[in-house]
């Protein structure tokens, strides 16, 4: 690969919600001055902390340096529902999931391998329960339409022999307060996250043993002999390994390009919440 300039970087777009009602209890440090590494993470969302978390346990003796462009919860890791699904969540063709019963149990596996490793971190960061809650998920349901899907989708958890409980109306008024829901379907293995929380968390929690720097975007990535060397705007990091955690972004490091469309979602927060 030749030398590779990074033309767009990843856009501020205020204060989440989350953000908000999160407290940050670790300093922002910037890339200053050229450094090495062993390792070089590019992103501090959810798959370059995770990524950094398990190398820095598979390598401890390793320099691990994470550069991230903004700040740590800022990106859509820190601003989105906080559901972190088990079972997969796509009714709409009234089927379990869109693949066959294979493929679905092994992605179930595969979230569960991941719920289990943020549970870890978890664990192992002091996260309350405000934080990491391992509450499972109901799908609710207000409408005859939507009770027809959650019967169709317990029985397909059924085929795969997948724990789940019907609700019915007075046990959604029961836990919601509110006489709206004719309905619901409770499964266990959903783990519910503050993600601001999260992410800042094991973001704290990996700065002993990583090198986090924030607010220092990688603007040109060139090969340096054996190594890589990313640019920033105040320094460099000099690493023979790279690893990618920069979502969409990842077009502009020269994958998948003209093969992604960017898609940019929003939650809104009611008051009472
Ligand atoms: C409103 C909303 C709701 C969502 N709800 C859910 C949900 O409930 N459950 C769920 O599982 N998913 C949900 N998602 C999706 C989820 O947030 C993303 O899939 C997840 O954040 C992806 O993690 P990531 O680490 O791959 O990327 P990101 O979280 O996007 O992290 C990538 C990081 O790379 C950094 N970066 C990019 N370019 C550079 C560069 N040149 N130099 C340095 N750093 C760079 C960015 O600043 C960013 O912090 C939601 C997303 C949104 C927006």
């Amino acid at each position: 690969m030749s030398d590779l300039v990074v033309k767009r970087l990843p856009a501020e777009s205020g204060i989440s919600g989350w953000e908000a009602i999160s407290r940050r209890c670790f300093p922002v440090r910037t890339l200053d001055g050229d450094i090495k590494a062993d390792w070089l993470i590019i992103g501090g969302g959810f798959a370059g902390l995770s990524a950094a978390r398990r190398l820095a346990k598979l390598r401890p003796g390793d320099r691990i340096v994470l550069l991230e462009a903004g700040e740590v919860a800022k990106g859509p890791a820190g601003r989105n529902s906080g559901y972190m699904i088990d079972t997969p969540h796509n009714l709409s063709s009234g089927e379990y999931s869109v693949a066959g019963e294979a493929e679905t149990k092994a992605e179930i596996a595969e979230n569960r391998f991941a719920i289990a490793f943020a549970a870890e971190a978890a664990a192992e960061y002091a996260m309350s329960a405000r934080t990491f809650d391992p509450s499972g998920k109901i799908n609710a349901a207000a409408t005859e339409r939507g009770m027809t899907l959650n019967a169709n989708y317990g029985r397909s958890l059924k085929t795969i022999g997948e724990e789940h409980r019907f609700l019915d109306a007075s046990d959604m008024r029961e836990i919601t307060g509110s006489s709206y829901y004719l309905g619901g379907l409770y499964t266990p293995g959903a783990v519910m996250i503050q993600p601001a929380d999260y992410i800042r968390g094991l973001a704290a929690g990996l700065a002993p043993k990583v090198d986090i720097f924030e607010h220092s975007p990688v603007l040109k990535l060139t090969r340096a002999g054996r190594a890589w060397k990313a640019v920033s705007r105040t320094g460099s990091v000099t690493a023979p390994k790279v690893i990618l955690g920069v979502n969409g972004h990842i077009d502009d490091f020269g994958y998948f390009r003209g093969r992604l469309m960017h898609i940019f979602t929003y939650a809104s927060m009611t008051a009472p919440f």
